[in-house]
Parts: structure tokens; C-alpha cells; sequence
């Protein structure tokens, strides 16, 4: 029998993983194509810190981000453990929350505790809050790790910018929706919306634990500082419906005068890269087979798999595993191009 014809359409943390966790399913039984109109280092993904904490999800999925996030975790932890680690930027990293209410959906993290009163006075201002360690993944590396997993399993790619879904449906059984923010033009989604991120990233090995300040009066501006296994990634703005992609001055100050205040020794850090990417955010991440695109009728049948916001990393492979699981669904149910 002719392998089936997968399409996943977008290259960021969730189309390449999807991809991958299709073929790794199905093998030779579906032959599986990327199209997208930009890759690793152009995506949103490229910019993320690549830390491991669900940021800015909507409390009422708890039990798909639990799901998922704790997948994820499993999934860079074994990472980081095999001889891959080093590919890929795979790490555990340790350090402090400072919060005046308990962090959520950190069960996970190894080592969870709230912060000593010597813990505490890091924090210039004295603040309360937890310690824990997690993963992070240098996201950089692991795009292109992928891809190169993707091809080598004898993957498709293809670069295009798609006006709607229906272009593609002739030619594939099943097409998975990984776009990110670009779903709020391809699908009309006005639920998606973006939330603008901007950091700094700079060179300063000595750091190296993570510190992450929530003021619970001013969430758009939480300030924090991940060193990833190349550059330490500080932040950072979330604000809501901008879609402002150039780098503002009074977020740079911000930014910059939060951290050193935090940290004073990051004033010596050598200042590699300003940057602002557009998270996707809606209500519900959506992981579902489309009720009107099922595949029943000949058509292509349509997986989502986007809207993570600040979480893209921390859940995305285990929302590759269910978009999977859903693509396998969809194949059972299709009649094949095949055979048409
Ligand atoms: C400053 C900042 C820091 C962050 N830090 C973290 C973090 O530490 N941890 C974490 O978990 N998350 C973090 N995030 C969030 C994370 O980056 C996103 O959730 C994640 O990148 C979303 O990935 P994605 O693959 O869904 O989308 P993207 O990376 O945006 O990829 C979308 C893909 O779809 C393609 N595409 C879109 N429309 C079309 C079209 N019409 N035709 C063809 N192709 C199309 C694009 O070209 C691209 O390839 C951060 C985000 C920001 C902005």
C-alpha cells in the first residue's frame, strides 16, 4: 500500500517536533512534508528563553497543561541525560522564584521548597518565594537537531507562505496546523492574540542559576534572567494584543535596570542581541482534529496544534505526542489520496 501524505505546516518547536513524532510513529507508513514560509532562526521559537515553566496559561486547562508540560519535562530530562545533551543545549538548571504566592504547575521541578530567609535576602527588596530546579534546552541547537532528524527520516521541506489550509488539502491525507501566531491570518482565529516579548541576551558565565521576579500588581514586565548553555536570556515584557516587533527603549530600561538591580554584576555582561517575539496566546492551546475537516469526505483531514503563548517549549512535545495521536486517528478515518 502507497504511504499515506502527512503535511505539517509550520518550522518552530511545535511543527518540527510534531513532525518528528509523526515519523517516529508511523514510519514508513506515511511520508511527511513541512511547508513554511520561515525556519530555524527566523521563528518565534528561536527567540524563546527555552526554559522549562508554564508562563501565561489559562489556569482552566490544568489538566492538559500538567498533561503536557510534564511530558515535555520528561522528554528534555532524558535529553539532557543522553548523549545527545550536549547537541541540543539540554540542562538542568536550579534557582529561585521570588513570589509572594505559590508558583503553579512547577510540581514537576525537582526540589520544590520555599526560599530560606538567606534565599530570600538575594533578592534586593527581601522577597519570599520558592527554589527548584528544572529543564532548559537551548532552542537554537535543538531546531536545527530536529530538522536534521526530520530529513534524515526521509522528510519533506518545503518553503512557502500558505494563504489558507484549502491549498494543500488535494494533496495530503492530513495536514497538521502548527503556525503559531500566523493561525490568527490562516484560520481568521481572532482568539489568538499576540503577547510581546522582549528581552536581551548576553554573554555572563558566571551566572548560573535562573531568577525570576513576579510582581503579582504588574505581570506585563516580570523580570528574569535563564542562563541556557550558550548566553543568559533576560527579561522581559508580556503585553498583551501588541504586535510591535521592533525593540523599544523604555522596555530596554526596563528590562536592563530590573535585571541589574536583581543581579548587579550583569552591569559587566557583554550585550550580544536585543529581541522581541510575538507569543501565541489563546484562551484554550489548541490540540484538536478539526470538526469540519475530519477527512471523512475525501478532503484532508486538519490537526491544530497552536496558541501555547509562553509556553511553546515547556509543553511542546507532549502536544506533539497527542497532535500525533490524533494525526494516526485522522489516517484511520481517511479515505486515502491514494485511492482516489
Ligand atoms: C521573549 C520570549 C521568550 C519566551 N521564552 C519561553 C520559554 O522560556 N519557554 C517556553 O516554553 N516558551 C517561551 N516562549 C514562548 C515560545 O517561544 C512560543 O510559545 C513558541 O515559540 C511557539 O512555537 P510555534 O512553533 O507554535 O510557533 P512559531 O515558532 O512562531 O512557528 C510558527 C511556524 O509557522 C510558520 N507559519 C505561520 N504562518 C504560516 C503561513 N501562512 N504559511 C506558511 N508558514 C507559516 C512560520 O513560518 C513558522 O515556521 C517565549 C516567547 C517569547 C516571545
Amino acid at each position: 500500500m502507497a504511504p499515506q501524505q502527512v503535511c505539517v505546516v509550520g518550522a518552530g518547536v511545535s511543527g518540527l517536533s510534531t513532525a518528528v513524532s509523526i515519523q517516529q510513529e508511523l514510519s514508513s507508513k506515511v511520508v511527511v512534508s513541512i511547508v513554511a514560509d520561515k525556519f530555524s532562526p527566523e521563528t518565534t521559537s528561536d527567540g524563546s528563553g527555552g526554559f522549562w515553566g508554564p508562563h501565561l496559561v489559562n489556569p482552566d486547562q490544568a489538566d492538559d497543561i500538567n498533561k503536557w508540560g510534564n511530558e515535555t519535562f520528561d522528554y528534555i530530562f532524558d535529553l539532557f541525560r543522553s548523549e545527545h545533551g550536549g547537541d541540543v543545549g539540554a540542562q538542568l538548571i536550579s534557582g529561585y522564584c521570588f513570589s509572594n504566592s505559590a508558583i503553579p504547575f512547577v510540581d514537576k521541578c525537582i526540589g520544590v521548597r520555599n526560599l530560606t530567609k538567606e534565599e530570600s535576602n538575594i533578592h534586593p527588596d527581601t522577597k519570599n518565594g520558592q527554589t527548584l530546579t528544572t529543564v532548559m534546552i537551548d532552542v537554537k541547537a535543538y531546531l536545527p537537531w530536529l530538522m536534521k532528524k526530520f530529513q534524515a527520516n526521509g522528510g519533506i521541506v518545503l518553503k512557502r507562505k500558505i494563504s489558507s489550509l484549502d491549498e494543500l488539502s488535494p494533496y495530503y491525507d492530513v495536514i497538521v496546523n502548527c503556525t503559531g501566531l500566523g493561525a490568527h491570518y490562516l484560520l481568521d482565529d481572532h482568539d489568538l492574540r499576540p503577547v510581546r516579548g522582549q528581552v536581551f541576551r548576553v554573554r555572563a558565565p558566571w551566572i548560573k542559576h535562573f531568577y525570576v521576579d513576579i510582581d503579582e500588581s504588574n505581570p506585563e514586565n516580570e523580570i528574569y534572567i535563564l542562563p541556557g548553555a550558550r548566553e543568559v536570556v533576560l527579561g522581559g515584557t508580556s503585553q498583551v494584543g501588541d504586535w510591535n516587533t521592533q525593540v523599544d527603549s523604555a522596555d530596554r530600561d526596563l528590562i536592563w535596570n530590573g535585571c541589574c538591580k536583581l543581579l548587579p554584576s550583569l552591569k559587566k555582561a557583554e550585550v550580544l542581541e536585543e529581541w522581541v517575539g510575538l507569543r501565541p496566546q489563546r484562551t484554550r492551546i489548541r490540540v484538536e482534529l478539526d470538526r469540519k475537516h475530519t477527512g471523512r469526505e475525501g478532503n484532508a483531514a486538519i490537526v491544530h496544534n497552536y496558541g501555547h503563548g509562553g509556553s511553546g517549549v515547556t509543553l511542546h512535545w507532549g502536544c506533539a505526542q497527542e497532535a500525533t495521536r490524533l494525526v494516526v486517528r485522522a489516517l484511520k478515518n481517511a479515505i486515502p489520496k491514494s485511492n482516489l
